[in-house]
């Protein structure tokens, strides 16, 4: 339920809905946006009377949320949720474009390629120090140290970070480092880690889940957010299906359905359903034809030579020519880059 107060409401009569729902054993949510001030509740189990509520000053409509996802239902909030990591802001109208490694190998490797990647306008770096492989026996990430090499060439380049946290084990020391927690898709229904990120208000990076549905892709999105984080950018990264002819299948259609259900932004990984290089920039380019607010893309100085996904790894030269596309494409679309 959602409990619009006018606009000209006071902070008086704000605290009294607050106090009112708190004292009927529910949960308030006060929902940011510019465009009304609203109060979201949570924690009921059957039907709330909302005479209670209604009839209280400045409260000028109540509004029952009919989807199962409450506060990351667009009907909670009609207004996009803006989403910063430094000064990049993720669901406006500039495209946002995430690159780097699938894994920090090296000072060396992330040394030579942040400076390529920051000449080609890239503001945020990703690579994984934490790895959930499927191998137990594959390269698992470099782990603290790789934090350390990532924190350095923030230092230098002034560029931010994402990485992924795995468990809540490692959540304070990756969250002590990181400008963006990665929740990867093998970890979307970790309901305990999802709450612990929630906590941090940091932003989060939540990737949908390998055979995730819709539904169950904004509801881990609902238990962050529970939390009082609303700092969330959604992540599409394709998902299993009968296909062989790519690793997982990007599925694009989700970006208008999730820009109608949901203000939160979302973001396309080419890269993972992709499997090899030469589909990565074809899928970028339908991502942002579809409305995806970014992309997440793995780039890598030697892909021959990388620890994990080497061969969807993009060449430097590669991922300078994606750039390029995308400032063509961007204006046909009333987008920045
Ligand atoms: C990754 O980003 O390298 C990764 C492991 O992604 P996903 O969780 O989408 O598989
Ligand atoms: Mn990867």
């Amino acid at each position: 339920m959602l409990v619009v107060m006018s606009q000209s409401a006071g902070q008086e009569n704000i605290d009294n809905v607050i106090q009112t729902i708190k004292q009927a054993g529910l949960v308030p949510h006060c929902i940011p946006g510019s465009i009304r001030t609203a109060i979201g509740v949570t924690g009921n189990t059957g039907a709330i009377d909302t005479e209670r509520f209604s009839t209280l000053p400045d409260v000028i409509q109540i509004i029952r949320v009919t989807a199962p996802y409450k506060l990351v239902s667009r009907e909670t909030k009609p207004d996009n949720t803006l989403v910063k990591v430094g000064n990049t802001v993720f669901g406006d109208k500039q495209i946002q474009i995430i690159a780097g490694p699938c894994s920090v190998e090296s000072r060396e490797q992330m040394k030579k390629l942040s400076g390529r990647l920051q000449k080609a306008g890239v503001k945020i770096l990703r690579g994984g120090v934490f790895k959930p492989r499927t191998s137990p026996y594959d390269f698992q990430g470099l782990g603290e140290k790789g934090l350390e090499i990532l924190a350095e060439v923030r230092e230098s380049t002034g560029m931010h970070f994402v990485t992924e946290v795995v468990d809540t084990e490692k959540l304070p020391l990756v969250a002590r480092y990181a400008d963006m927690l990665q929740i990867g898709a093998r970890n979307m229904h970790h309901y305990s880690l999802l709450r612990a990120v929630g906590k941090t208000g940091k932003s989060i990076l939540l990737k949908r889940g390998i055979s995730a549905t819709l539904e169950e892709f904004l509801m881990a999105a609902e238990y962050i957010m529970l939390e009082g984080n609303y700092n969330i950018v959604l992540c599409e990264r394709g998902v299993r299906t009968f296909a062989q002819h790519t690793r997982f299948t990007l599925d694009i259609s989700i970006i208008p359905t999730i820009k109608k259900l949901s203000h939160l932004p979302i973001i396309v990984d080419p890269s993972h359903p992709a499997g090899i290089r030469n589909k990565v920039i074809p899928l970028s380019l339908g991502a942002i034809g579809a409305g995806a607010d970014g992309l997440i893309v793995e780039v890598h100085p030697d892909p021959e030579k990388a620890l994990s996904d080497g061969s969807q790894s993009l060449y430097p030269k590669q991922f300078e020519q994606l750039m390029k596309k995308l400032h063509i494409i961007a204006p046909a679309l009333d987008r920045n880059m």
